[in-house]
């Protein structure tokens, strides 16, 4: 049985029946669903997460094989120069900051696991520059373990639908756990990702096409649609 929502309350099962059917249709919008970040390992994808924030995935992929020939382990990266690193992943943006969270995950990493990732997400969030969003991406899509990251995307799809009403991404990720089933976790917060880049856009939707327009709760989508409300 999920758990309560944010606020304490339980959802209903008419509500669980809508996150049901939202579901079913951005499965069938995306059977296949993987990060679009290239890694051979858990630590890459650990260090290509923290440095998609405020980029796209296709920047990453440029700068990350460079990265990863000059700094081959957690170790390698860890003793790092960050003035060289700075260099390396200068395209992504916000490099110093992310220059600095990719060495520090990495020196936790070999101070406390050895230069293991470790599958749990208490362990994982404990790690340097390592937030709740990245840990639950490397959790779902390294070893499908049930977690949902909420990025920007997540929490703007998931609150036109209705499916929260909260802000802080700790508590929507809670309001979805409330009425997703356990076993699709892992594959959601992708699938949302991917729908807020392709149809949900923040500023200009595309409700008249959209699939689940008879679904959604945004008070502007009849507007955006160019429909008159019933
Ligand atoms: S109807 Fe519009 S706002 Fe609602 S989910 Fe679809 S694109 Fe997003």
């Amino acid at each position: 049985m999920p758990g309560p929502r944010a606020d304490g309350t339980t959802a209903t099962a008419k509500e669980r029946g809508k996150a049901r059917a939202i579901l079913n249709r951005l499965f069938e919008r995306y059977p296949e669903m993987g990060t679009a970040l290239d890694y051979e390992n858990p630590w890459q994808l650990l260090v290509v997460t923290v440095m998609s924030a405020q980029t796209t995935d296709e920047n990453v992929n440029k700068v990350a094989p460079r990265l990863f020939t000059r700094y081959p382990t957690p170790a390698d990266l860890a003793e790092a120069n960050p003035e060289e690193v700075e260099e390396i992943i200068y395209s992504s943006g916000f490099y110093r900051q992310k220059t600095k969270s990719i060495i520090a995950l990495s020196q936790d990493l070999e101070e406390r696991h050895q230069g293991e990732v470790p599958p749990q997400l208490d362990e994982l969030v404990k790690l340097r520059g390592v937030g709740r969003k990245t840990a639950s991406v490397v959790l779902a899509e390294v070893w499908d373990l049930p977690a949902i990251a909420v990025d920007t995307h997540v929490n703007r799809v998931t609150r036109r639908l209705g499916l929260t009403t909260e802000t802080d991404p700790n508590k929507i990720e809670q309001d979805l756990k409330s009425v997703f089933p356990r076993q699709t976790w892992s594959g959601l917060s992708m699938r949302f990702i991917q729908f807020g880049r392709d149809v949900c856009d923040a500023r200009r939707p595309l409700c008249g096409s959209c699939e689940l327009f008879d679904l959604c709760e945004w008070p502007d989508r009849f507007e955006a649609a160019g429909r008159v409300r019933d």
